[in-house]
């Protein structure tokens, strides 16, 4: 919900079931980036706030694990139902607060809904194994029980979809939920919530809370949390992961990215262009599936680079609402400058600019068009660093084992990509890369709602990954029982 007084928005939170809208608190402001014009203000949580929303979570909690999971998925599917009446409106707020292109925010609302969906199955999700006669007259089975309350911590890059990774799957197995969604971000989540509220859900069960590093750190030490998901920069995620995981909670946290795109030269280089477009430009590069990196092998570079930087610079840049946009602003002021620093950077170590991305700023908003980087080598600042914008750096390299070399010395593992006709190519650099996602022929590889996801080396912290069969292994206890009856 929003209230609003004479001047401002001011965004609320959503503690047992009620809107409130605390006063006195550490403010944020909420602007649109394709104009700069401030959207909302939203208050930030202190430690006491945490503490009610929790101690709320904790009481109800209590009640929801009670309640057969059959109801509970009830809820979901009337909130499935609410989201698809309201996805446009949801996508539209989610392109005037991040920026994205109205086509790439209705992509995410729907991949959002998806998750819904999945949750939906928890009856059979949920199902344990069970063996009668493991010794004479012995039965044993397992069953899966909620953990109690679990919170999930979000970035800014998919405000409505990445909360989704979290509470449906914690909500079906019986957990109640507290989100912190990204204070840059927190209008579309905001909105999503109100409709789970509409859907019916019990007072409690989840709770959403807005804030900064306070309200993580609250939410990290309080002893009443059990779980804890994190999606975001790395070393708030190894940071997030070391803290919880000393206070014995359960973490998953997913961290930042420096994503190798391969091409081989019996790639079909017109489509491979088009995937690179997608994947280093698309959401302006803030993605933490984003291609960063492009690595020719042997003769790939002279056509796809011919290619490529034709159809970089006809791109359509602008305000993400209007039609015919292909790349949107970049969050907010402060994110545009650390972006073009990196491009200041990239120059200054001597990489060769086939297209410079700061000849298209604007007057207003956080614009910084697309960047494509020549020569670049792997010591270089722009091949070593998330930068988390539409910079693009070209490493060329002789051999498909030289591309794996260059790629499994990166300190990331998120996701990656190889463009090739060839079978045995796409098999071997799938199997030998040390990248927890993989596209083949696919330049952005997000994995469906019914798949895991999360990367390898520093770009993932913990065991369970993201959706999929791992959500319902994360938010659930497993219990063996073994009975005899005489
Ligand atoms: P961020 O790490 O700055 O913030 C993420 C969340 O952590 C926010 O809710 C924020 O309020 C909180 N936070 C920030 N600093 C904190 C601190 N010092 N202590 C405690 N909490 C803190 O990330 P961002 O800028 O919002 O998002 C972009 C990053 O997220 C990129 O690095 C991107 O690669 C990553 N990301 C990763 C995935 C993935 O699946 N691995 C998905 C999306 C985004």
């Amino acid at each position: 919900m929003i209230a609003t007084d004479s001047k401002v928005a001011l965004v609320s939170f959503y503690i047992n079931g009620a809107w409130e809208t605390p006063r006195g608190r550490t403010m944020g402001t909420v602007t649109n980036p394709a104009t700069g014009a401030v959207l909302a203000e939203v208050p930030y949580a202190n430690a006491a706030d945490v503490d009610s929303a929790v101690r709320t979570a904790h009481a109800a909690f209590l009640k929801w694990r009670e309640v057969p999971v059959i109801d509970r998925v009830q809820v979901l599917y009337r909130y499935k139902t609410l989201l698809d009446k309201y996805s446009n409106d949801l996508a539209a707020i989610l392109t005037s607060e991040n920026g994205k292109t109205t086509d790439d925010a209705r992509m995410e609302v729907r991949r959002m809904i998806q998750m819904v969906e999945v949750a939906c199955g928890m009856p059979s999700l949920m199902m344990g194994d069970s063996l009668n006669d493991v010794a004479a007259g012995l039965d044993c089975k397992t069953i899966r029980q909620p953990i109690g309350v679990c919170a999930g911590i979000t970035p800014f890059n998919f405000p409505a979809m990445v909360p989704m990774w979290m509470h449906p799957f914690a909500i079906a197995c019986g957990n109640s939920f507290i989100l912190k969604p990204s204070e840059k971000v927190p209008l579309t989540p905001t909105r999503a919530i109100e409709l789970l509220h509409d859907a019916g859900l019990p007072p409690g069960v989840l709770n959403l809370i807005h804030g900064d590093k306070v309200s993580v750190d609250a939410l990290l030490h309080h002893p009443l949390v059990k779980a804890v998901s994190f999606v975001g920069s790395t070393p708030v995620a190894k940071y997030i992961y070391s803290t919880a995981a000393a206070e014995g909670k359960r973490v998953q946290a997913l961290g930042g990215a420096k994503n190798h795109l391969i091409v081989m030269p019996d790639a079909d280089m017109p489509k491979t262009v088009e995937a690179i477009i997608g994947s280093a430009f698309g959401a302006a590069g803030e993605r933490c599936l984003a291609g960063s990196v492009l690595v020719p092998v042997g003769d790939a570079a002279g056509p796809l680079l011919e290619l490529l930087v034709a159809r970089t610079r006809s791109l359509a840049v602008g305000d993400g609402a209007a039609p015919g946009i292909e790349m949107g602003p970049l969050v907010t002021g402060d994110h545009c400058k650390r972006v073009e620093s990196y491009v200041e950077k990239g120059v200054a170590e001597g990489a060769t600019p086939l297209v410079d991305g700061r000849e298209r700023k604007a007057d207003a908003g956080y614009y910084l068009g697309p960047t494509i980087f020549d020569h670049v080598t792997p010591d270089m600042t722009i091949a070593r660093e998330e930068i988390f914008g539409p910079v693009l750096s070209v490493i060329r390299v002789n051999t498909l084992d030289d591309a794996i070399d260059l790629v499994n010395s990166c300190p990331f593992g998120n996701a990656t990509a190889i463009f090739t006709a060839s079978g045995k190519s796409a098999r071997e650099y799938s199997s030998r890369c040390q990248v927890g996602m993989v596209g083949i022929n696919v330049g952005v590889a997000a994995p469906m709602a019914f798949f895991p996801f999360a990367g390898w080396k520093n770009s993932f912290f913990g065991d369970l990954h993201a959706h999929g069969k791992d959500a319902v292994r994360f938010y659930t206890e497993q219990k063996v029982i073994m009975s005899r009856w005489w």
